[in-house]
């Protein structure tokens, strides 16, 4: 992934950036914050990857940088390590699978006694924080200290869902940015780029992605890499077309297989219903194949268009918003899907 696609459409971050570059302004510790699957880890990457390029380097120790011309060269050394995710000057720091929070020991052993010592080759040490928002009390207080007087090269980047629940005292020694949300437009050139050529991915597969991914390009790379997400789909499409003949003993297995899910599975196991029905909804009224995120279900999406009421499309929509709710409030996953099957199955004219 090129530095130059990991800021792309951000234009106001990349000028930020830049002149932090050229005017020696880098902070040493930044939050970067936004929702989950923004790209907060590929802005930290692209923006670690152009502090220690070395052609940009180059530049800007000759004072003749050009603030929106800089970005990272790609060929020298140091980008190649970076792109391959082998540069010693990146750490990287996240918690360990199974643990909950990112631990005093893992800040201490990773940051506090790694940070003296010196960048192996470059003019920076870029410690990446990913899931900041989890890094336990302890291990914050530790950190404080680094905050306050790091070493010359250090820059420390805070990946973060949402900053509350970082220390204020940890908040007040970082620069916060925000990485916002990308248009439609940006995001589908964006997974063209990277996805278009790939064996087995099709221009369909990369609309639907761009679609389901909101503006985030994480969400897009999940929707057309993740081998669990293709499952999940097949999963919501045989359940949506396969509701009409369901009896109850039907409709416990089909929850049951869906209780495997993660959080993050059910979450979008549910975005991906609603899409159906907005389909379906869409077919009605507009008769109109071609806009269709599930465009290769089309017959059963026409069939359901005839027998589901406008009326009753609302009452299901209404319906997997409210399974949603029920599960934040730890209804019983079996319990919440029971009775969203119930609800469309009755919404069902047949
Ligand atoms: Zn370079």
């Amino acid at each position: 992934m090129s530095n130059i696609t990991g800021i792309l459409g951000r234009e106001e971050l990349k000028k930020h950036f830049n002149e932090a570059l050229v005017n020696g302004k880098v902070s040493h510790a930044y939050i970067f914050s936004g929702e989950p699957g923004t790209g907060k880890k590929t802005v930290a990457k692209s923006f670690a990857q152009i502090l220690l390029c070395e052609g940009v380097e180059s530049h800007v120790e000759k004072g003749d940088a050009v603030v929106e011309k800089i970005h990272a060269c790609g060929r020298c050394e140091s980008c190649k390590m970076a792109m391959e995710k082998k540069h010693p000057d990146i750490i990287f720091i996240e918690k360990e699978t199974g643990k909950k929070s990112i631990s005093v020991e893992d800040i201490r052993e990773k940051l506090i006694n790694d940070v003296a010592v010196k960048p192996y080759k470059g003019p920076y040490k870029v410690y990446i924080i990913k899931e900041a928002q989890d890094l336990s009390i302890e291990a914050q207080s530790a950190m404080l200290k680094t905050m306050e007087e790091p070493p010359e090269y250090a820059v420390i980047i805070l990946l973060v869902n949402t900053d509350s629940l970082l220390l204020p005292t940890i908040r007040s020694r970082c620069e916060t940015i925000e990485i916002p949300i990308l248009s439609d437009e940006i995001v589908n050139e964006y997974l063209k780029a990277e996805y278009g050529q790939k064996e087995g991915i099709k221009a369909d597969d990369i609309r639907f992605a761009t679609v389901f991914s909101e503006g985030k390009i994480g969400r897009g790379m999940v929707a057309l890499t993740n081998p669990d997400f293709k499952l999940l789909k097949h999963d919501v499409i045989r359940l949506v077309t396969g509701i009409y003949d369901m009896d109850y003993n039907d409709m416990v297995a089909a929850v049951r297989k869906t209780k495997d899910y993660n959080d993050i599975l059910i979450d979008y196991f549910f975005e991906l219903m609603s899409i159906w029905y907005r389909d379906v909804l869409m077919f009605k009224s507009t008769r109109d194949a071609n806009d269709l995120m599930y465009k290769e279900e089309i017959s059963e999406i026409s069939k359901q268009a005839q027998v589901i009421s406008y009326e009753g499309l609302d009452l299901i929509t209404k319906a997997v918003e409210k399974a949603k709710e029920r599960l934040r409030a730890n209804v019983s996953f079996e319990v919440a899907m029971e009775m969203l099957l119930m609800a469309i199955q009755e919404n069902m004219n047949l």
